[in-house]
């Protein structure tokens, strides 16, 4: 049924509005200033507050389970630019955008999405200027990174985007048995038999476990996926705001595109593996022959959080690469393409300090 439905939206365009602020000052338009967490104005500088600063609520799981029912696939909106007229598409999942004629900031209003809305938002702190800074110094380090890949991050293809993702909160109860042993060693024999032998010492352990996970973070985005979130990550989701569509302006932003109970789905197994260490970490051991565990989730809550990250790509030789920062921390994660001409050079030089400490030791 679902299925059915996602196919007939994509094909049309829904007529949405957009937020859209105009400086009071000028008339010219308002997008969102990281270093004061307000609007600024793009040509005279004015800035404008608005409601900021509002911790986002945790929701609960159920409900969220059957607002996401009746999403409808990725939208595709259509707006006309409030401030130059021109008709502007959005595919794949665009929350927000730059009207490409005249430069002005939009954002899709969250009522106008269909299925879960964002109701979190970790906003950027610092400009795109910086996060470039931030992404070259990193180049920089890269040793086996040519030339040409450092020279070339510019703001062309670096760009501000909010990530959809979800946090889960979950008060668990586990209860397990397992066997685990530790080894020992102890002397045997006398005189010329006399050896070391090591032997292991095995126990059943079984019990029951306790432990509340807090805003465990899951990406809602093929675009973003789970690995580049963690090598960016930590968010302070805790203190996340209240999502306001003030905060995407300037930026480019995604709505979810990975439902909430596969999401859920995917934070179990994360919660799973976690709590199989944490009921090992209470033993002395070194050997696990088995472990299961069975655990029971309550209170169960979730946030829809938008998350700042700058992203940067650079073709080299017809492959694309990515490479990420932390919009709220710095933190700078991706590939970079690899110099043949410097993995070389590398090599020769370790063969010839071989080659010169051989020289060194026989002469
Ligand atoms: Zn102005
Ligand atoms: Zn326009």
């Amino acid at each position: 049924m679902k299925e059915a439905s996602a196919e007939r939206i994509r094909e049309e365009e829904r007529d949405v509005e957009t937020e859209l602020v105009k400086c009071e000052n000028c008339g010219s338009n308002m997008v969102f200033d990281p270093e004061s967490q307000q609007l600024e104005c793009v040509h005279c500088g004015s800035k404008k507050s608005f409601a900021s600063g509002v911790i986002a609520s945790e929701l609960d799981i159920t409900d969220g389970f059957s607002e996401d029912s009746e999403w409808q696939g990725e939208d595709v909106y259509c707006f006309f630019c409030d401030n130059c007229g021109a008709k502007i598409v959005l595919k794949g999942g665009e929350a927000a955008t730059v009207c490409p004629f005249c430069n002005s900031a939009h954002a899709i209003k969250p009522e106008e999405m269909s299925g879960l809305k964002p109701n979190a938002l970790v906003p950027f702190v610092f400009d795109e200027e910086k996060g470039l800074e931030l992404a070259k110094a990193w180049a920089k380090k890269k040793f086996f990174a040519p030339r040409k890949f450092k020279k070339n991050i510019t703001s062309d293809s670096f760009k501000g985007v909010y990530a959809p993702c979800f946090t889960f909160d979950s008060f668990t109860t586990s209860y397990y048995e397992g066997r685990i042993g530790k080894t020992h060693t102890r002397t045997v024999g006398s005189g010329k038999n006399r050896r070391t032998e090591t032997y292991v010492v095995w126990r059943n352990i079984r019990g029951t476990y306790r432990y509340n996970f807090d805003d465990l973070l899951i990406t809602a985005g093929k675009k973003f996926d789970q690995p580049t979130l963690d090598k960016i990550a930590p968010y302070d989701t805790n203190e996340s705001k209240r999502y306001e569509e003030n905060y995407l302006l300037g930026f480019m932003a995604y709505q979810y595109d990975e439902e909430l109970t596969d999401c859920w789905q995917k934070a179990k197994r994360r919660i799973d593996g976690k709590l199989k260490s944490l009921i090992l970490s209470q033993y002395i051991h070194d050997r696990v022959a088995y472990l299961n565990v069975s655990t029971v989730h309550e209170k169960v809550t979730y946030k829809y959080v938008m998350l700042p990250v700058y992203v940067g790509a650079f073709n080299f030789k017809k492959k694309l690469y990515n490479f990420f920062v932390n919009g709220s921390t710095g933190k700078v994660s991706g590939k970079t393409p690899k110099s043949a001409l410097r993995i070389t050079l590398f090599i020769a030089l370790i063969v010839a300090v071989i080659f010169a400490l051989a020289y060194l030791f026989t002469s």
